[in-house]
């Protein structure tokens, strides 16, 4: 066993500390205040190469791996989780996506862009009425000539009406078994007949955008599918490997920012003459602090590390992503306890990571969802079975050759 970072993994996690405390931290008060989304915000990121963190060389991506992809999410995480979300959906959801399914000219058509943040990405799995049920969408994608023809609604959707391109998944055999009508397609914005909007009144992430996407006879090139017909609940499925990894480790730098901010008030707030983290009970919620960003830190590099060695990790991602988001949220809400009222004020940052904590425990599965998948491994209800196109192991094949 190795516990330690590589030097690459941590010149990486410096970069993104760095980028967070320059481009995020002083201005996220007042963008999350005002709902504003700094439209240029993926472009630096990309050009800071933290958008190609995972993605190979020969798509102008770092070459990076999976553990480095989560140092990146946590230090982003602890300045803002909506921008974490950026690597959630345009990263692990989109591009890691594309480069398992996508054909060798999908990938020279879409990843470089993504890899360095001239297009931003979203996924759209979620619909009005399917979330935890992905099998039961119901946007259909109606084959006619070269070309697919989709109708439907997907919601609830990260930078819906700030995205260039979209991972859209839709029915294309209505009588097919539910899980095996699906397929997914590659939507760029301009397509006609496809719009999108922003959902207002949302309780956290107000400095992100998330919004709906509307389809009414949008036609898609036959080229845009994303592998074969009927495999696309499987590649929802191999996405979400990805995207729990990085809300996983999002979700550790929030509890690093608790933690943070918990204990430089404990040490100078006062009551009774003396500073509140001399008293037992708030050094409790510090002590469960300590102990949830270890646990979840060790839990979700281990699920990366697992992914660097090409192997699926299906159940140590999902464990990974339901204990650190339940950990998060918690922590969050003892980081308010700890500010007293000052915590229930946006004076203090407490009260927006409490916010932004309560929708990692709902996206891209919801809790029960990861409890009910560990459950039903436990009881052998559930296995692994072989995909057609396994996630490359780092380094990746595609650097051969060249170095990585
Ligand atoms: C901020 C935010 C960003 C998001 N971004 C995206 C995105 O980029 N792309 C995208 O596709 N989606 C996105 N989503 C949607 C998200 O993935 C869904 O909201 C989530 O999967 C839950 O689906 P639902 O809201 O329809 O809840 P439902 O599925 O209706 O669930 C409602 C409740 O029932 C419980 N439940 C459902 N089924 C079971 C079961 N079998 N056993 C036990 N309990 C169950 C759930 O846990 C939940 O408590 C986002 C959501 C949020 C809040």
């Amino acid at each position: 066993m190795d516990f330690s970072f590589t030097e690459e993994q941590l010149a990486v996690k410096r970069l993104a500390r760095e980028f967070a405390d320059r481009e995020i931290r002083p201005y996220i008060a007042r963008w999350d205040r005002e709902r504003h989304f700094p439209q240029d915000l993926p472009r630096k990121m990309g050009e800071q190469g933290l958008l190609g963190v995972c993605l190979p060389r020969r798509y102008e991506g770092s070459g990076l791996d999976y553990v480095a992809l989560a140092l990146v999410c946590e230090e982003i995480e602890k300045a803002e989780t909506a921008y974490r979300e950026i690597l959630s959906v345009h990263v692990a959801l989109h591009a890691l996506t594309l480069l398992q399914w996508g054909s060798e000219e999908q990938k020279r058509r879409f990843l470089p862009d993504l890899a360095t943040g001239r297009r931003l990405a979203a996924f759209g799995l979620t619909e009005p009425d399917a979330g935890s049920d992905v099998a039961g969408l119901r946007t259909t994608a109606r084959r006619d000539g070269g070309s697919y023809v989709l109708n439907g609604q997907k919601t609830w959707i990260s930078y819906a009406d700030r995205a260039d391109v979209f991972l859209v998944f839709a029915r294309t055999d209505p009588e097919a078994p539910r899980h095996e009508g699906i397929s997914a397609f590659i939507v760029e914005r301009g397509t006609p007949g496809f719009t999108t909007s922003t959902i207002e009144g949302k309780l956290g992430v107000w400095a992100g955008n998330t919004g709906s996407l509307h389809f009414a006879d949008a036609r898609v090139p036959v080229e845009n599918r994303l592998g074969e017909e009927g495999e696309g609940f499987k590649i929802a499925m191999s996405a979400l490997d990805n995207g729990r990894l990085t809300v996983a480790a999002g979700s550790v730098g929030l509890i690093e920012a608790c933690l943070e901010a918990s204990v430089a008030y404990a040490r100078t707030r006062r009551a009774f003459g003396r500073p509140i983290g001399e008293f037992q009970l708030v050094q409790r919620m510090i002590a469960k602090m300590v102990r949830a960003r270890d646990t979840s830190r060790w839990v979700t590099y281990y699920a990366a590390w697992l992914k660097n060695q090409g192997r699926r990790a299906t159940r140590e991602v999902a464990l990974a992503k339901w204990h650190a988001t339940t950990l998060a949220f918690e922590s969050a809400v003892d980081a308010v306890q700890i500010h007293g009222a000052y915590g229930f004020s946006s004076d203090f940052p407490v009260e927006r990571y409490m916010r932004n904590a309560k929708g990692a425990v709902i996206y891209e599965g919801t809790t029960e969802v990861q409890e009910v998948l560990q459950a039903e491994y436990a009881l052998g209800l559930r296995e692994d079975r072989p995909l057609r196109r396994e996630l490359p192991a780092w380094p990746f094949a595609e650097d051969a050759g060249q170095g990585g």
